[in-house]
């Protein structure tokens, strides 16, 4: 790579994207793949071949050996199986490199241990992948050489979805259809598509390769299980938005040229709160593309860590006691001719439709908070949520002073006369005030914020695909701009009926909105009165699944059938069981091979001082104080290993599903905790040099 960057030039090289397929595909076919694109019309073969052929000719231009199948199973993570592009060598012994239609359009990976949920039984194991078309293709560029990644969507055999992006796909068209109805109320007849528009801040952690090697905690589970605070923490402030140091300057330049190259807009990066914390953020994308492309950012962070010697973290809660690490989900609705739905507008029509837009939103969010927060959980995400760092577990919507007054006057008043930033208000229709651009000071402990013309959903955790965050909120709008359209479209007087409909709404869902500290105790006991659920971890939020009301919603939908809810619920506690054995597991691994050996080796070595010391006729008060102290905390963390050990042991007898996950979080996690506690006390005392890994401020600011 050159020492400077031509971006434009670079931008989207690696890239199957529209300019390459006007400029390669023949104009017929061209057209054909617009269409299917555009209004998701059926490909036929002979089109197809042509689209393989030329996506193939040019991906070996660029390197390519292999395609690939690129989906995204029920683990959170892509997955890939890579073919070549060589046929069976002719009789000369020579191989031609060959991809058909039929081998874009449909996959068929042996799919038996992919997680289910018992929608797919292992004797018809058969899943399928297919083309989302979308979604451009794109040829990454890695140690195996070059791969055509096709982006797919993954079915069982029957047509149930067994990833994250079908189900996104049918919400995308829920909410595509429902606003373009609502649209059509307000007298818009041009726009043609509403697509939701997605831009995912993505946190992450960098630390030195080596020493996150000396992690067994890292390696198995992504989080440290022990460690106690360096002498610094985040405490001064002094690296959120520093000084990038030249390491990590150099890594941050090259992510962004393998981004580029792939079409992913790179656009913000900066130093975050904790300390080796840092923040990248892409230009917001159709949700389907800003769900593939932060797919792709997690796998380039990593990529690019380990080439610049580094480990790049992508779990919620790498290290105890600072802060962790989020994916801000920025959502807005967007019309193909450029209207932003949740931007308030400066005319007073704009305007009304923006109060209904919002309206429905704050009844979305606050009928179905239980499923939003569900779309979160994911077992990492538990440290963050309800801690005092990152947003509550209980779901709010932070609306700004400006417009939380206006919803206030309407609810009180049934009209809003004043705009508080604003002065005189130009009104126009009934007795709705213009509204200027959210002015007023970011609220960052709310979970779900109104950001001058999008909502900022920032439970989402930083290692979860953001897939299902943005799958449930496009259902739930979908599902409130339904229910608008089916009193309004009834009306005789659409405006009174709009205004009287703004009202009802935010009269009854006001208790959703909340504009103040959402990390205090107080918002606790408050939103308890509100009866706003809290749903404090992930086995908590899981239920919401599968509840009437959300397979009601998923259904009408047609967004998820009731049998893949229950399949996802299923897979969510086997996830969680499973997370939290491997933890428990690798913390007693750790305790009984690494830190009670090395503790043994401190507690001899002060002994044996002790002795000596006393032989030579001198007080040995200090030494034998510390061995006593040490053997104290020895024998503490030689009980709680044996507790977690036999608790842990007698989850192999208690059935799968949710009650193992309950188990394990009701009594695993405190056992864990129990031996942590007195480990990290020991790291203080033990000798730096007998401590058998890297400490938290060896990891953290040693980078
Ligand atoms: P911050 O919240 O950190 O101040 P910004 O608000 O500028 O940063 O943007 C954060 C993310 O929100 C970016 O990925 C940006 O592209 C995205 N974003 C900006 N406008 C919209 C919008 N209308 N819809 C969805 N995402 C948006
Ligand atoms: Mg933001």
């Amino acid at each position: 790579m050159s020492e400077f960057t031509n971006v434009a030039e670079i931008f989207g090289s690696n890239v199957f994207n529209d300019g390459v397929m006007q400029e390669r595909l023949p104009k017929k076919v061209y057209r054909e793949l617009k269409k299917t694109i555009e209004e998701g019309k059926e490909l036929d073969l002979a089109t197809a071949d042509v689209i393989a052929h030329e996506m193939k000719e040019w991906a070996i231009e660029k390197g390519a050996t292999h395609y690939t199948h690129w989906f995204q199973p029920l683990t959170g993570v892509t997955a890939e199986k890579h073919d070549s592009f060589i046929s069976a060598p002719n009789v000369e012994g020579k191989v031609l490199m060959s991809f058909s239609g039929k081998e874009l359009i449909k996959g068929e990976p042996d799919a038996s241990s992919f997680p289910s949920g018992g929608l797919r039984a292992t004797f018809e194991a058969r899943g399928y992948t297919a083309w989302d078309c979308t979604s451009p293709a794109f040829v990454r560029q890695d140690a195996a050489g070059a791969t055509l990644c096709i982006p797919t969507a993954f079915c069982s055999y029957t047509g149930e979805a067994l990833d994250q992006k079908t189900p996104l796909l049918r919400s995308m068209e829920a909410i595509n259809t429902q606003a373009l109805r609502l649209l059509r109320l307000f007298g818009n007849t041009t726009s043609r598509k509403v697509t939701p528009s997605v831009g995912p801040e993505q946190e992450y952690f960098l630390i030195d390769k080596a020493k996150y090697l000396q992690r067994k905690d890292l390696i198995y589970t992504g989080r440290t299980l022990f460690g106690a605070m360096p002498p610094k923490g985040q405490e001064l402030e002094d690296h959120y938005f520093g000084n990038i140091r030249q390491r990590i300057a150099a890594f941050m330049k090259e992510v962004n040229e393998e981004l580029w190259k792939l079409g992913v807009t790179a656009k913000t990066q900066h130093n975050e709160v904790a300390p080796a914390q840092h923040e990248l953020a892409p230009i917001y994308a159709e949700a389907n593309v800003a769900v593939d492309h932060n797919q792709i950012v997690m796998k380039t962070l990593k990529m690019v860590a380990c080439r610049h010697g580094m480990q790049c973290l992508l779990h919620e809660k790498p290290f105890a006691g600072v802060n962790g690490s989020g994916k801000h989900n920025n959502w807005s609705v967007t019309t193909d001719d450029g209207i932003n739905l949740l931007d308030p507008g400066t005319t007073p029509h704009e305007n009304v439709q923006f109060l209904l837009v919002l309206a429905c939103i704050l009844k979305a969010v606050d009928t179905h908070a239980d499923l939003l927060r569900e779309s979160a959980a994911d077992v990492g995400n538990d440290h963050r949520l309800g801690a005092n760092e990152a947003p509550p577990a209980i779901i709010s919507v932070f609306l700004g002073e400006q417009l939380e007054d206006v919803v206030e006057q309407l609810v009180s008043t049934g009209s809003a006369t004043h705009s508080l930033t604003g002065g005189k208000l130009r009104t126009g229709v009934k007795t709705l005030p213009d509204l200027t651009k959210d002015a007023t000071d970011r609220n960052r402990t709310s979970p779900f914020a109104f950001t001058g013309n999008k909502f900022e959903f920032r439970m989402v955790g930083s290692k979860d695909s953001i897939a299902s965050p943005n799958t449930v909120l496009n259902t739930i709008v979908a599902e409130a701009f339904a229910e608008a359209c089916e009193v309004l479209e009834k009306a005789d007087d659409f405006e009174t009926a709009v205004h009287d409909l703004i009202k009802i709404y935010l009269n009854d869902h006001q208790r959703i909105i909340f504009n103040g500290n959402g990390y205090s105790d107080e918002w606790v006991e408050e939103a308890a009165r509100r009866g706003l659920p809290n749903l404090k971890s992930m086995v908590d939020a899981i239920p919401a699944l599968t509840t009437d009301k959300a397979v009601a919603l998923f259904e009408r939908f047609r967004v998820f059938t009731r049998a893949e809810l229950e399949a996802r619920a299923e897979i969510q506690y086997e996830t969680y069981a499973k997370a939290i054995n491997i933890e428990a597991k690798a913390m007693i691994d750790i305790a009984s091979k690494q830190i009670i050996p090395a503790v043994v080796k401190y507690t001899k070595s002060l002994a044996d001082t002790v002795n000596a010391v006393t032989a030579a006729g001198v007080e040995a008060a200090v030494q034998a104080e510390l061995l006593s102290e040490t053997s104290d905390l020895l024998k503490e963390t030689k009980d709680a290993l044996g507790k977690l050990a036999v608790l842990d042991r007698k989850s192999e007898s208690i059935p799968e599903g949710k009650e193992l996950a309950h188990y394990f979080h009701d009594v695993v996690v405190p056992a864990m905790a129990g031996l942590r506690a007195p480990v990290d006390a020991l790291e203080m005392i033990v000798d730096k040099e007998m401590w058998p890994m890297p400490s938290y401020g060896d990891l953290m600011f040693e980078v």
